[in-house]
């Protein structure tokens, strides 16, 4: 038995040795890139992975996510385009992931104590990486072999930090007393997975949770961990169809619903939805399509539109006004609508009393640099990490959703992002030592 300093010793120095193992399969996953949905082959490896290390429980397909609350599902075609191209690979983990029943939870029981979750999203981006030889995955053959897709928001990396803290805690399991979840979450992009894996209750026993993403500035000197509010914006993405009836333009204007009216109508109104007095909010129509030809009243038309909040209560606002816009703009025109959640995304996910304890284990016990983040309203997105979080807290759980800043090349998303790879070791450092710490001996 070790004492605990030798456990966390014990853990920066295998983090540090996994390096070649984590950039291989990191790399590995960048090359074989996969949106929401469709991460086949990236959870058959997960699954794959935690079965060889020892997982006491690996859950795949229809024990991961709840197959009605899967939000933004692609087409029918395009899952099984992507079924088409994985099968056979694997005959154990695969067949049960068809249809977009994709990421994976593992589970390793230690005994009586607290349930640590660790949440890890491992899907790609439509972006069409980068291919100059700056670009470090180009130069060294890693690079992207789908075209318009890629993993430009380090989902890979986050994928590889997961598995390698896996290997390490099931190696250090006689040190824990507790249970680890590690959920690999599909689909995070558009913010669409999370749901699933609230709704089948992963999330219900579990008293702190904790999520990453890399990122920070490409001149940034001292790699580190960030810590703070971290504050996320609600958000609930919705496709509407407007359905109206279709007539002569000229002879029998009047015989016509025009759905183009309708969807017109409600742009304009969604984006003078009133502000929300406590708390900032957003509003976008990203994208309408409407009409069949210059002489028919349109009798179809389809829109794609956000709305988010600072806090969840701003974010319901939104929401509610904008559900009343469409269904009004859609009578005023004598037409229909059909509303359909494609994404949700909960409101803060950070509790302070954990956001110390993350940075006094980073600090003091793993060695790593800390970095305490102030708010940064301009730095606001979503993430649907926070669905998991509020889960968590609404039975009294603590939850803490950091940054694993290092000098990335680009911002998220842009074609040229990238990220040293000495950056997984702290992941795995970070990720295993606060898990060892949560999951302590009672002595
Ligand atoms: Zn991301």
């Amino acid at each position: 038995m070790m004492y605990k300093s030798e456990v966390y010793q014990e853990i920066r120095a295998a983090a540090a040795a996994m390096q070649p193992q984590l950039t291989a399969i990191r790399r590995d996953l960048h090359r074989n890139p996969e949106p929401g949905w469709t991460e086949l082959r990236t959870s058959m490896r997960i699954a794959r992975a935690l079965t060889d290390m020892g997982c006491d429980e690996v859950l795949v397909g229809e024990a991961v996510c709840d197959r009605d609350s899967r939000l933004g599902l692609p087409a029918d075609e395009v899952l099984e385009a992507a079924w088409r191209r994985a099968k056979g690979t694997d005959p154990v983990f695969l067949p049960q992931m068809r249809g977009g029943m994709t990421g994976v939870i593992g589970i390793l029981h230690c005994g009586d104590g607290p349930v640590v979750g660790l949440r890890f999203d491992i899907d790609a981006l439509p972006v069409t990486e980068a291919d100059d030889p700056a670009h470090i995955p180009a130069a060294e053959g890693f690079r992207s072999k789908i075209d318009g897709v890629a993993h430009a928001c380090g989902h890979d990396g986050h994928t590889a930090i997961g598995l390698g803290t896996a290997k390490l805690l099931c190696r250090l399991r006689d040190h824990l007393r507790g249970t680890v979840k590690f959920i690999f979450q599909p689909a995070e992009e558009g913010v669409r997975g999370a749901k699933a894996i609230v709704e089948k209750g992963h999330l219900d026993d579990v008293d702190v949770l904790l999520g990453a993403h890399l990122g920070g500035e490409p001149g940034r000197r001292i790699d580190a961990v960030g810590v703070g509010p971290n504050r996320t914006l609600a958000t609930t993405k919705l496709d509407v169809t407007f359905r109206g009836k279709a007539a002569h333009a000229c002879l029998v204007p009047e015989a016509g619903n025009n759905a183009m009216l309708a969807a017109a109508t409600a742009v304009l109104n969604l984006h003078a939805i009133p502000r929300f007095g406590a708390a900032p909010t957003r509003v976008n129509v990203g994208r309408l399509t409407a009409g069949s030809g210059r002489n028919v009243i349109c009798d179809r038309a389809v829109m794609e539109l956000e709305v988010r909040g600072l806090t969840t209560e701003a974010n319901d606002y939104m929401t509610a006004y904008a559900k009343r816009i469409v269904q009004a703009a859609a009578e005023m025109h004598g037409c229909t609508c059909g509303i359909s959640l494609r994404g949700e995304a909960a409101g803060d996910c950070n509790d302070s009393d954990l956001c110390q304890t993350v940075m006094t284990v980073c600090r003091d016990r793993l060695g790593l640099s800390v970095e305490e983040l102030q708010d940064e309203p301009r730095g606001y997105i979503s993430e649907d990490y926070s669905l998991l979080a509020a889960r968590v807290r609404a039975h009294g759980g603590r939850s803490c959703y950091f940054k694993n800043l290092t000098a990335c090349t680009a911002p998220i998303h842009d074609p040229r992002f990238d990220f040293p790879e000495r950056a997984l070791v702290t992941g795995v450092t970070a990720f295993a030592g606060l898990t060892a710490a949560l999951l302590e001996e009672k002595k």
